[in-house]
C-alpha cells in the first residue's frame, strides 16, 4: 500500500484546508468581508432575467434528486481522530432551495450549488448505484453476481470509508470483486485503500482496472511544478474560505474535499483499446479510451447490459476547465469534444448516463442531447478562438468576444461553473500560439513591482491613482478598480487603503461571478489583502515523497537546484538502491543536475547504498547525514561532504509565497 499526499493536484486542497495559517504579515486591524453594493446586487438580479437561462426548467433538481435512497444524518461526518471529514451540513445550513440566492451570490451559480448539496446513496437503474455528496467526486455502486463492482473510489480513504459504509447498510455487505478508475486524478482513486484490502487484490480477489498509463499519470503528472500549483490551487478552491454565503458556496465540481489520506493500488488489468471488452462479475463492460481530454488517461465505458453509459470526466453538468487556475498544461478541446463524439458513434443505445462527479441522466434523447451540446460547447469554443486568432486578435482581446450560441448557453450543464469561457479562450489560444501575443512592446515588459513603481508615477502619484480609484469603485466598476489598484499594491504593499479597496474590489467581482473557480480565487485575493495571511508553509514528510518513482525524485531535485548559487562546482554521486536494485549516476555539471538510470561512475565523488525512505530523508527532508546513518539503511563509499556541498544548491519551496502582494 503507497500513502502519499504530495504528488497530484486535488491534494493540494486538503493539505491546504488543514493548514493553520502564518501570523499576520502586517499589524492593521483587519476588514471584514462586505455586503454586495447596488451594483452587485443589479448585475446579480439581471441573471435572473436573463432570456437564455431556462429557470423554469427543473429537470436537474428531479435528476438530482431521484433514486434516492439514504445518507447519514446528519451528515457531518468525522475520523477516529474527531477531524470532520464531511460536512454537508455546513451548506444545507444557508443553501435553502425555497429561498432566493442572496445579493452576495450569482443566481445561476447558487443553483448549482443547491443541485451540488443532494447527497447520499442513490438507486440510478437496477443494480446500478451513485454515492454523491461524499466528497468533490462520486463513486459508483454496480452489482454484480458475487459482490460489488466499484466506479471511482472518491479522493480520500476516511471519506470512501464513510460512503462504503452506507453502500453496505443498505445494499447489503458483499465483497468488492472489482475497482474500474476512470481517470488519474487522485479524487477518483486516492480513496481506494477504503475500498478494497491490498491483500485481496494481491491473492487475485479483487481486479483493478484503469485505463493504460493510468500509474505513469497518477504518480508522475504535476510532480515537478507541485509546490506552486499547491498554492495556486488555494485560489481555485478557495479552501481557505469560510463556509458562507460570502464565501465558499461550491467547488464547481461538488463541494470540498475531506479526510487527509490518499492511498493508491497499481491496476491489474490495464485497458489499451477503444472498444476493448471486460467482464466483471458477469457484468460486460465495453470501453472507450480518451487519453489527454480532461486527465492524460482516462476511459469512459458502456454497460450493454444496463444500456448505460459512463461518461468518465470528459461530460459534466458544467463547462470543464481547459486550464485549471492553480495551473497545468492546457487541455486539447479539439480532442475532447472528439472523444465525445466517438461516445456518440460507439454506444447510440444508451438511455442512461452517469458521470463522475453529477447526477445522472435518464432517457436516450436526453442523453445524446447532453453529449452533442457537451461536444459543440467545447468544439465552439475551440473553432472559434482559432478564427479570431487567425483574424490577429490575441488572448486577452478573444476572451472578450465568444460567447456561446443560445442553443448551448440555454442548457444548464453548458453553464461555467467549474471552467469559464474567458479561461477557456486562453487556453485554446495559449496551446496554439502561447504566451506571447506577438506584439513586440510586450516582449520583454518591465516585471510588475517595477512597471508598478513607475506607472504610478507617471499616473500622478498613489493619493492621485487611489481617488480616482475609488470613483471608479463608486460606479462599479470593479474589474478596472482590481487592475489598477493592483499597480498600486505592487508599487507599495504597505499601502492598506490601496489594498482595502483593491480588496473590496475583488469581493464583489466574486459575488458576481457564475464560475465557482472565479469567484473562490477573486474571495482569496481579498482575504489574503485585507490579512496578509497566506497559506503557511507546507510541512513536508516522508509519506509526500515515498510513492514517487525515483526518476522523479531526481527529477523534483533538479528543479530545486538554485544555478547561480552551483555555478563551476562538478560534483558526480553513484546511487544503489538497495530496496529496488536499481542504479543511478547524479551529475552535476553546468549547474545543472543530470540522472543517468543504469550507469555509474568509477571516478565518482561518492557512492551513496540507500534505501529509498533514507534518501527522501536525507534529500527532500533535510534529515542531518549522521542520523540517517545511524538508523543503519545508508552506506557512504568515498567522500560524504561533497554531498553536504550539494545539499547546499537547493532552493526547496515551501508552497508559501505572495500572489496578491511583490
Ligand atoms: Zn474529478
Amino acid at each position: 500500500m503507497w500513502h502519499y499526499s504530495n504528488s497530484i493536484w486535488e491534494v493540494l486542497v486538503i493539505g491546504l484546508m488543514l493548514a493553520v495559517c502564518i501570523p499576520l504579515r502586517v499589524g492593521l486591524a483587519q476588514e471584514e468581508p462586505k455586503i454586495a453594493t447596488e451594483w452587485t446586487r443589479k448585475t446579480n438580479r439581471a441573471v435572473l432575467d436573463d432570456p437564455v437561462l431556462r429557470w423554469a426548467d427543473k429537470k436537474d433538481f428531479e435528476n438530482a434528486q431521484r433514486g434516492f435512497i439514504a445518507k447519514h444524518s446528519p451528515l457531518t461526518l468525522k475520523d477516529d481522530q474527531g477531524h470532520v471529514v464531511i460536512d454537508m451540513e455546513a451548506y444545507t445550513a444557508f443553501l435553502k432551495p425555497d429561498l432566493p440566492a442572496p445579493d452576495t451570490a450569482n443566481p445561476s451559480l447558487w443553483r448549482h450549488a443547491l443541485l451540488n448539496t443532494n447527497a447520499g446513496l442513490f438507486k440510478i437503474t437496477d443494480r446500478l448505484y451513485q454515492v454523491r455528496g461524499y466528497d468533490l467526486a462520486c463513486m459508483a455502486i454496480i452489482e454484480g453476481t458475487v459482490g460489488y463492482v466499484i466506479v471511482d473510489t472518491l479522493t480520500t480513504v476516511e471519506e470512501s470509508i464513510w460512503a462504503m459504509e452506507l453502500v453496505y447498510k443498505h445494499l447489503g455487505r458483499k465483497p468488492v470483486t472489482a475497482v474500474v478508475i476512470t481517470h488519474s486524478h487522485v479524487d477518483h482513486y486516492g480513496g481506494i485503500a477504503g475500498v478494497v484490502r491490498a491483500e485481496d487484490v494481491k491473492a487475485g480477489k479483487v481486479r483493478i482496472v484503469t485505463p493504460a498509463g493510468f500509474t505513469k499519470a497518477s504518480l508522475s503528472e504535476n510532480v515537478i511544478a507541485g509546490p506552486a500549483m499547491r498554492r495556486r490551487s488555494v485560489y481555485q478552491f478557495g479552501a481557505s474560505l469560510p463556509v458562507g454565503p460570502k464565501g465558499n458556496i461550491d467547488g464547481g465540481l461538488g463541494k470540498r474535499i475531506g479526510g487527509v489520506t490518499m492511498s493508491f493500488l497499481p491496476p491489474t488489468d490495464e485497458v489499451t483499446e477503444t472498444g476493448q471488452k471486460m467482464t466483471l462479475d458477469e457484468v460486460d463492460f465495453i470501453f472507450e479510451m480518451s487519453p489527454e481530454t480532461e486527465a492524460p488517461a482516462e476511459m469512459e465505458f458502456y454497460l450493454p447490459q444496463f444500456r448505460t453509459l459512463c461518461v468518465a470526466e470528459n461530460v459534466n453538468q458544467t463547462a470543464h476547465n481547459l486550464y485549471p487556475m492553480r495551473g497545468t498544461l492546457t487541455r486539447d478541446a479539439k480532442a475532447w469534444a472528439g472523444y465525445i463524439n466517438q461516445m456518440l458513434d460507439l454506444f447510440p443505445d444508451a438511455e442512461i448516463a452517469f458521470g463522475v462527479h453529477f447526477w445522472p441522466v435518464w432517457g436516450k434523447e436526453e442523453v445524446r442531447n447532453w453529449l452533442k451540446k457537451q461536444r459543440d460547447m467545447y468544439k465552439y469554443l475551440h473553432d472559434q478562438t482559432l478564427r479570431l486568432a487567425n483574424l490577429g486578435y490575441t488572448g486577452a482581446e478573444i476572451s472578450q468576444m465568444v460567447q456561446l450560441p443560445p442553443s448551448l448557453a440555454s442548457e444548464w450543464f453548458n453553464r461555467d461553473y467549474y471552467g469559464a469561457i474567458q479561461n477557456n479562450v486562453r487556453a485554446i489560444y495559449t496551446r496554439y500560439l502561447g504566451w506571447y501575443d506577438g506584439n513586440p512592446a510586450n516582449l520583454n515588459p518591465l516585471p510588475p513591482e517595477e512597471a508598478s513603481k513607475r506607472m504610478v508615477e507617471f499616473m500622478g502619484g498613489a493619493d492621485s491613482v487611489l481617488a480616482k480609484a475609488r470613483q471608479s469603485f463608486e460606479a462599479g466598476e470593479y474589474r478596472w478598480v482590481a487592475q489598477v489598484l493592483n499597480l498600486l499594491v505592487f508599487a507599495d504593499p504597505k499601502n492598506m487603503a490601496a489594498r482595502n479597496l483593491e480588496a473590496d474590489a475583488l469581493e464583489q467581482l466574486g459575488y458576481q461571478q457564475e464560475s465557482s473557480t472565479w469567484r473562490n480565487a477573486y474571495l482569496v485575493g481579498a482575504q489574503e489583502l485585507r490579512t496578509g495571511k497566506g497559506i503557511g508553509p507546507i510541512r513536508r514528510t516522508l509519506a509526500m515523497f515515498a510513492s514517487m518513482p525515483e526518476s522523479d525524485l531526481f527529477d523534483s531535485l533538479a528543479v530545486s537546484l538554485n544555478g547561480p548559487k552551483a555555478n563551476a562546482k562538478t560534483i558526480h554521486i553513484n546511487f544503489v538502491f538497495t530496496d529496488s536494485s536499481n542504479k543511478y549516476l547524479l551529475t552535476l555539471e553546468n549547474s545543472v543536475l543530470n540522472h543517468f538510470k543504469d550507469r555509474q561512475d568509477a571516478n565518482a565523488d561518492l557512492t551513496i547504498r540507500t534505501d529509498k525512505p533514507s534518501f527522501i530523508k536525507l534529500i527532500f527532508l533535510g534529515t542531518p547525514p549522521a542520523q540517517v546513518v545511524q538508523e543503519g539503511r545508508i552506506e557512504f563509499i568515498g567522500k560524504p561532504d561533497r554531498l553536504g556541498e550539494l545539499r547546499e544548491l537547493f532552493d526547496p519551496s515551501s508552497g508559501d509565497f505572495n500572489i496578491m502582494l511583490p
